[in-house]
């Protein structure tokens, strides 16, 4: 098998790389696991967390390639991709200064003559990650993972094989040892004999709902540790008090950036009936104002292209699916008359419950609008799907947001935001969204043993 690196502005092949065989691949796994007593009893944890500061270093001193190897790879835009680079670099600087006060150990005061819990590493960690944001999903697991003494080794998606190779050799410049972080060149149907390896301790996957109980399914088989980080369809409710201005630009931020493919991208736009044609028309001016295709190494490019063809395609076919059964298209619903996977900005209105554009994870540039007669309605709109990542309301009641924030299920919810991730705070999901956390203390802690010890 191979993977193949396109750029998607373009079509154009870049790089082809065989996948491993068998026989490699249980090498590199074996010997994953031999490093696993050096690195965690050996280098101590202030060694470790320097080799994650130098990470820092090296990734902003190698912002511009590695931004363009991104923008080349997955299409985004070169501005986020380096701001993309900058948030791994600040998370490796995040975790270097508290991952030694998140693994302190917590005395506890019991009829012991001390007892306390300690946080001690697993071992080898298999990441399962995905391509649309190629550098974060990774460092966000990465390196919280390796200052707790866990050894990495990345699976990544078969379309960013350049990035998933350009991360191993970060580390390399860094000063790790080798087999510390590897990048592991295999096809998903080789995740599972990764798993059922003896060396391997745990697995985390960033993903599809699809790939994710596949996983854990392996996983669970094998009694072994999972986080699941999957998709989203996350309500953004504007309630009719909301700054109606700061709520447009909100959601224009909150669901195009990254060309809409974001797990925790704001995609039922759920608004109080009295303002909704108003929003409607608004937000609707605001995309269609602000989106200009183009290269999107060129800085001035607002419009860039999605990941892939396959891709564009799926979602087009959720938007026909959608027309089909009454969905009204305000703007866009067409791929653009030009070479690369471009997808116009699009809002779909009249959506209703028996539609994919209301099922289903839009993972593109796609909006829905959905009418509510008041918060109440507007809250049970946004549970009632099976998906629970991180949504957002939009009022000036915040008495009111609050409770509702607390009554949402998902794993975030952001008040007067569009919502995002941010090192301090946890990161995750309910029900089909997945399960774990990353980010925060509570990220660090997912690949430790929470050891008791107790001492007469
Ligand atoms: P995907 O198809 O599930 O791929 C993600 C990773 O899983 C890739 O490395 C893929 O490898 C691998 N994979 C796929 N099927 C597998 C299987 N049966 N067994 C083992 N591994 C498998 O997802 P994607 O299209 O790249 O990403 C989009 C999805 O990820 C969306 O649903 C999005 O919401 C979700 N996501 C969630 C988060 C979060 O933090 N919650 C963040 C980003 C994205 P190959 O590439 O080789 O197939």
């Amino acid at each position: 098998m191979t993977m193949q690196s396109i750029n998607p502005a373009t079509g154009e092949l870049q790089a082809e790389f065989d996948t491993w065989d068998a026989e490699t691949l249980d090498q590199v796994v074996t010997q994953a696991g031999y490093m696993f007593a050096d690195w965690s009893k050996l280098t101590p944890i202030e060694d470790r967390c320097m080799m994650v500061r130098r990470v820092a270093d090296v990734l902003r001193d190698d912002m511009e390639p590695l931004a363009e190897l991104i923008t080349l790879e997955m299409g985004k835009s070169i501005n986020e991709a380096r701001a993309e680079i900058e948030k791994c670099a600040v998370c490796c600087e995040f975790y270097a200064d508290n991952g030694p006060s998140f693994l302190a150990d917590e005395m506890v005061e019991t009829d012991a003559s001390k007892s306390y819990v300690a946080y001690l590493p697993m071992g080898v960690v298999l990441a399962v990650m995905p391509w649309n944001f190629p550098f974060w999903q990774v460092f966000r697991f990465a390196a919280p993972a390796l200052i707790a003494g866990n050894i990495a080794l990345l699976k990544h998606a078969s379309n960013v094989p350049q990035c998933a190779l350009a991360m191993e050799e970060v580390f390399r410049k860094a000063g790790f040892p080798d087999q510390i972080f590897s990048t592991l060149m295999i096809g998903s149907d080789q995740v599972e004999q990764v798993i059922r390896h003896p060396a391997v301790k745990a697995v985390t996957l960033t993903g599809s709902e699809t790939a994710g109980r596949k996983v854990a399914s392996i996983a669970g088989a094998e009694l072994k540790k999972t986080v699941l980080e999957l998709g989203g369809s996350d309500a953004f409710i504007v309630l009719d008090s909301a700054d109606m201005k700061a709520a447009v630009q909100g959601a224009v931020t909150g669901r195009f950036m990254n060309m809409g493919q974001s797990c925790i991208a704001s995609k039922r736009f759920i608004v109080d009936q009295t303002i909704a044609n108003d929003f409607i028309e608004q937000f609707k001016q605001a995309i269609e104002e602000k989106f200009v295709a183009g290269d999107p190494l060129d800085e001035a490019t607002t419009l860039a292209p999605m990941a892939r063809q396959d891709l564009l395609d799926e979602l087009h076919q959720q938007v026909m699916d959608s027309v089909a059964l009454g969905a009204e298209i305000v703007t866009g619903g067409y791929q653009l008359d030009r070479p690369g996977c471009y997808y116009a900005p699009t809002i779909l209105t009249n959506v209703s419950s028996n539609m994919p554009a209301y099922n289903e994870e839009l993972f593109g540039p796609v909006a829905i609008v959905i009418k509510a007669s008041e918060p109440a309605h507007a809250l049970g709109i946004a549970n009632g799907i099976d998906l629970g990542l991180a949504g957002s309301i939009w009022t000036n009641d915040l008495s009111t947001a609050e409770t509702m924030a607390r009554g949402m299920e998902s794993g975030a919810t952001f008040v007067n935001n569009f919502s995002f991730s941010d090192p301090r705070m946890p990161f995750g999901g309910v029900k089909n969204s997945g399960y774990g956390r990353e980010l925060s203390h509570h990220g660090i802690r997912e690949f430790t043993n929470i050891k008791s010890i107790w001492i007469k």
